[in-house]
């Protein structure tokens, strides 16, 4: 299809504004955007989730869509080591669609993997998992989401049967006696959420911050448990302890709601509260006061986030806060329960619909036969054809390039140079490849190693749903036409499905796609049959599961049951252990990463607004003044954090906050101030997240 024949196929003339929601994080705030001559104005709109706020990121969004970075043609590099250079889409889809062909024939369809991200819009991400599936037949397929939230899923899932990160609201935040939000800042990462903490502390509610910064968000708690890092399974399963000693236990709930409790029992009596002080540096008091606090209160909420989650244990760390949140009677009760803060755009939605590794769409099970057999009926393929599981992100990547491993690799939405851990070692994978293709809109790190570059629209040049960190559905409303010469991924999938021996053609109208989700999904445990695109028109999103289009959909979960096949809530008993790699006498402190308020993931975006570069230029390396002065280090002095892995060098930044045997560094810059040289490749044996928040070095002066 030339170019001028796609672009009729577009929607006609656009609106002047359109109502929609931010493209970065998944507490996605409402915005209106305004086309002006000048280009595109943003306007914060009153919406559940952010009431009227946007934060700085969501502010300077619509800067990137007319950024002289854009990529406006797609580029390609004739050999090894040879420049990118401008090409037309019929050479560029040929040149890959060609080398997918042959190499499938030569190695088989697995030689050639797909790699996803959890800002896709929900009709690319289950477009994707169709493409990888049916077009490719290949196994290899998984995504960025493997990064942020799938230790809370996999504990959510073996738990209550069902992974919704937050089975309520968000609004039920501010109306909770206690919250207790564990490795979670979003005073920097989603401030517009904190409005719903300002109304929680001010109907009298206590707010517990379990981290080991003293973040913005822990400055404004009323009690701050600062752990050492790795240690939260050991203080969630103290609380448990405490709670059973105080006689807290909500015998009824746990007899008729829950089974496995007495081992659980039976492992958290080992916990006792001065060995995890110890341990922690948790003081017995703080966790008595914490452990009282949730339990002597009607409603009380329990949110992990990214700080418990990326570890080697952090789906045994996330069910030891499930178990105390069971203890204790929370889930399922209005206004109380336990819930994840999802992180990317579409982190929710990105990991439903069938672009992780075991998966396919509603959040069925690949290995699963009825959901073989209901999905390929969706897709008029044999079941039979339909590969087997593939393995998780960080296993993929490194396997790439290698005699067992696939030689190809497509990547939409992810930057794994930068966000990968260990990322020299995944960088220097992807370069092993026969073929690297990166669909993206700027030039990011995995891009500039690319073979082939695709460029794809913006959020405000595409249609389509995302789904927020409630389980909300939510519409993405284009305002203008992207630049001639830049494509949808849709359009990219199906433009390389038609050159494909025996692929069928894949849909590139976003609705199109969201009908046939719609029927794949039905069923499953994330049902959207019942959601339509005028349905989350006329109101603000649509909650899943959501069966029936003319019944309720269900903003709040596990009221009656859990969906598990009794009904019943599991207990999993869990048993700290040290982290992956402990500290010595050659790596002798603490290393962990975040983020920072003014940037974004990988950073690709944000660090090409003008104002988020000047509030957050670059990386640093956060570190107490006592240890400062004991390398002889000051404000502003490039130091070097060594691990086994490799080292970032970045100014230091002095805080008196952070606890002197931990050192700290964001990980939105690529180059020498990369976080991710140095973080760890171990992972949770269940989910595949990689140990991201901790992991041994020594610092000293660059
Ligand atoms: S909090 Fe998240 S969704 Fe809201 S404006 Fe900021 S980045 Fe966008």
């Amino acid at each position: 299809m030339t170019d001028g024949a796609r672009m009729a196929t577009r929607s006609g003339v656009r609106p002047r504004e359109a109502a929609t929601h931010c493209p970065y994080c998944a507490l996605q705030c409402g915005m209106v955007l305004h086309a002006t001559t000048d280009g595109v104005e943003v306007a914060a709109r009153d919406f559940p989730t952010n009431r009227g706020g946007l934060c700085q990121k969501g502010w300077t969004a619509a800067e990137l869509l007319d950024h002289p970075d854009r990529l406006t043609t797609p580029l390609l590099r004739d050999r090894p080591g040879g420049e990118l250079r401008p090409a037309g889409w019929d050479e560029a889809l040929d040149r890959v669609a060609t080398a997918l062909r042959t190499l499938a024939d030569r190695h088989g369809p697995d030689a050639v993997a797909v790699f996803g991200g959890g800002g896709l819009t929900n009709e690319k991400a289950y477009a994707l998992g169709r493409f990888a599936r049916v077009s490719l037949r290949t196994r290899h397929i998984d995504y960025n989401g493997r990064w942020c939230m799938s230790s809370a899923a996999a504990a959510g899932n073996r738990a209550f049967g069902v992974d919704r990160g937050l089975p309520f609201p968000l609004a039920d935040l501010g109306r909770a006696d206690t919250l207790l939000l564990v490795g979670a800042n979003p005073a920097e990462t989603m401030p517009p959420l904190m409005r719903h903490l300002t109304d929680q502390r001010e109907r009298g509610g206590r707010l517990i911050v379990v981290d080991p910064r003293a973040t913005a968000t822990a400055r404004q708690a009323d009690l701050h448990l600062q752990p050492l890092p790795g240690t939260d399974l050991a203080v969630a399963n103290a609380l448990l302890h405490i709670a059973l000693r105080e006689g807290y236990l909500d015998r009824a709930y746990v007899a008729a709601r829950t089974t496995g409790f007495d081992e659980v029992r039976r492992t958290v009596a080992g916990y006792w509260p001065a060995e995890v002080e110890r341990l922690s540096g948790v003081p017995v008091a703080d966790l008595e006061a914490t452990a009282r606090a949730l339990a002597t209160v009607d409603r009380a909420i329990i949110l992990t986030a990214r700080g418990a989650e990326q570890h080697a244990k952090g789906v045994d760390t996330v069910s030891a806060f499930i178990n105390l949140a069971l203890a204790l009677g929370l889930p399922g009760r209005p206004g109380a329960g336990y819930g994840c803060l999802t992180g990317q755009g579409n982190g929710q939605g990105g990991r439903e619909h069938g672009q992780k590794a075991d998966q396919l769409p509603g959040y069925r099970r690949i290995d699963d036969p009825a959901a073989r057999e209901h999905v390929a009926r969706v897709w008029g393929v044999d079941p039979a054809a339909l590969p087997g599981a593939g393995v998780p992100a960080y296993r993929l990547l490194d396997s790439l390039g290698t005699p067992s491993g696939p030689k190809a690799l497509l990547v939409f939405g992810s930057n794994p140079v930068v966000s990968a851990p260990r990322a020299a070692r995944i960088e220097s994978r992807l370069r092993d490849l026969d073929l690297l293709v990166v669909a993206d809109f700027l030039r990011s790190e995995t891009a500039e190693l690319a073979d082939v570059v695709l460029p794809v629209t913006q959020w405000a040049e595409e249609d389509g749903t995302m789904t927020n960190l409630e389980g909300r559905v939510l519409r993405r409303r284009a305002l203008r036409e992207p630049p001639a010469g830049v494509r949808t991924d849709l359009e990219i999938l199906a433009g390389l499905a038609a050159r494909l021996p025996d692929a069928a053609p894949l849909p590139t109208d976003p609705r199109e796609v969201f009908e046939e989700l719609r029927r794949a999904s039905a069923g499953g445990p994330a049902d959207y049959a019942g959601i339509t695109w005028e349905r989350i028109d006329a109101d603000t999103g649509v909650f899943w599961p959501c069966p029936d289009e003319h019944g309720p959909d269900r903003p709040r979960l596990f009221a009656d049951r859990f969906h598990t096949p009794d009904g019943r809530a599991r207990f999993h008993p869990v048993t700290h252990r040290p982290a992956a790699e402990p500290v010595c006498a050659d790596y002798p402190l603490h290393f962990t990463t975040g983020r920072v308020l003014a940037q974004y993931q990988s950073g690709t975006q944000t660090r090409r607004v003008a104002a988020l570069r000047r509030a957050a230029p670059g990386g640093f390396v956060e570190l107490h003044p006592d240890l400062a002065a004991r390398l002889g280090v000051a404000e502003g002095t490039p130091v070097r954090v060594v691990s086994r892995r490799g080292e970032l060098c970045a100014p230091a930044r002095l805080s008196p906050t952070i606890r002197p045997d931990t050192v700290f560094a964001p990980f939105h810059w690529p180059g020498a101030a990369r976080a991710n040289s140095v973080t760890n490749d171990a992972v949770d044996p269940v989910s595949g997240m990689p140990e991201f928040k901790i992991c041994a070095v020594r610092v000293e002066r660059a």
